[in-house]
């Protein structure tokens, strides 16, 4: 059972909520039905369970998957999470989402996703690189930079990158970077990669304002979750001018209405392991930060956070989902309704993949790129879908999740028609 627990764990079945999307999407576009039951079930799903050496001398089991949904645009493409509650439903959504993101932006990739069932902050140093080794090892069949390239997500980070892409090379006799992105840079890892999601946010955060008419710089902000997605995306907002409110981690969230300083805050998180007790700040627990006084509403923790119960009492004009899957579809009919503006993860926070994608491409080529130029072209990619997808829902009259989701269903689609049904 997904309990709701510390921060508001998802109640939703994120993969009911994905499948939900997805119908209404289709149901707007004219797919043969084969092609439509294809689409929508995961193409291949593995489950491992695998014994992992403790520090106190003892064996612990552990749970991991790897779910690719779509193989159809080329090698697939997705995260990996470490969290107590990651199953087999969770994986599928965020791996049916990665599919939809990266046909959006037009990348030559499925989606996938993974994850282990643990708790990274219980976990010693040595037990997590054990640990990442032996999952790195059982899924080792189904990976690999022509078939399947991990990166980061909740939970993970770029030395467990450098864990799995050294257990990779280990396995094959030789270094293959292009097995994972989100590396250190010292390893193959791309300029850019760190911020890359945040930058994207932010960027979206801007042309979402101009759409809607609101002055970007001094525009008040809140961020659920400040992991690499939320604390990039606040600074990077500070840097702009807006007023960053309120910020949270798992354990809850710190407020002032006259903003707080991003930068200084990850200063402190460092020194104390989370935001609570920042000086100037009063506690807000994850549930009231939703509902903060403010022009942008950031989700960028975990799913299910806005949902049929609190989303009448949002008061942020604009969401920008960092995080996958925060709005669940009965908050979206009342948002919509609201007019409040919600820009959809597989818009808002591709930058990460997008990026990932450069990482691969100059891992494949052995030849680097600026970080100049990598923000450049994010930067393109990022502006053009933006104003792609809200021409589109403008166009037709549809949220632009609806709008995004149409985009990337129909090039999956029209891939697999072109290709055919093999044999
Ligand atoms: P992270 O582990 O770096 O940070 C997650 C943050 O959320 C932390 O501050 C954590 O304390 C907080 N958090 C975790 N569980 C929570 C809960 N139940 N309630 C409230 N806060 C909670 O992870 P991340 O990489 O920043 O990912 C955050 C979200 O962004 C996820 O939904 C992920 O799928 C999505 N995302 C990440 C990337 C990426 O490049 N890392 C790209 C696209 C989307």
């Amino acid at each position: 059972m997904r309990a709701a627990e510390i921060g508001g764990k998802p109640k939703d079945n994120p993969w009911e909520m994905a499948l939900r999307q997805f119908n209404r999407a289709a149901d707007l576009l004219p797919l043969k039905r084969g092609i439509r039951e294809f689409l929508v079930q995961p193409h291949r799903e593995l489950t491992v369970n695998f014994p992992v050496h403790m520090d106190d001398g003892t064996v612990k089991v552990f749970t991991g998957y790897r779910v690719h949904h779509s193989t159809v645009l080329g090698p697939t493409k997705g995260g990996i999470r470490y969290n107590p509650h990651v199953d087999l439903d969770e994986v599928r959504a965020l791996a049916m989402w990665m599919t939809w993101k990266c046909a959006l932006m037009h990348l030559p990739y499925g989606g996938a996703k993974g994850g282990v069932a643990c708790d990274p902050s219980t976990l010693s140093r040595g037990e997590l690189e054990r640990l990442t080794r032996r999952y790195a090892t059982e899924i080792s069949v189904i990976i690999g930079p022509a078939r399947d390239i991990p990166a980061p997500d909740i939970g993970t980070n770029e030395q467990i990158m450098a864990w799995i892409m050294d257990t990779f090379s280990m396995h094959v006799g030789h270094s293959t970077p292009a097995v994972v992105t989100g590396k250190p840079i010292s390893i193959g890892g791309s300029a850019g990669r760190r911020e890359a999601t945040g930058r994207g946010v932010m960027i979206v955060a801007r042309e979402a304002a101009n759409a809607r008419g609101l002055e970007f710089s001094g525009s008040r902000v809140a961020v659920q979750g400040f992991g690499n997605v939320g604390a990039v995306t606040a600074y990077l907002m500070h840097d702009q001018g807006c007023r960053v409110v309120a910020v949270s981690d798992v354990q809850g969230g710190i407020y002032n209405p006259d903003g707080l300083d991003p930068r200084a805050v990850l200063g402190y998180v460092k020194e104390t392991g989370g935001v609570a007790g920042f000086p100037g700040t009063t506690g807000v627990s994850n549930a009231e930060l939703l509902e903060l006084p403010c022009d942008f509403l950031v989700p960028a923790a975990i799913e299910g956070q806005i949902t049929g119960g609190n989303a009448a009492r949002i008061k942020a004009r604009i969401i920008v989902e960092g995080a996958n899957g925060p709005t669940t579809p009965d908050a979206d009919e009342i948002l919509q309704e609201r007019g409040v503006f919600v820009i959809p993860d597989i818009l808002a926070n591709a930058g990460g993949v997008i990026v990932s994608y450069f990482e691969w491409v100059q891992d494949l080529a052995s030849f680097f790129w600026s970080e100049e130029e990598i923000n450049a072209r994010l930067e393109r990619i990022m502006e053009q879908s933006f104003a792609g997808v809200a021409a589109l829902a403008k166009e037709q009259q549809i949220d632009l999740r609806t709008s995004a989701l149409l985009f990337a269903v129909r090039r999956v689609a029209d891939a697999l028609m072109t290709r055919g049904i093999y044999p």
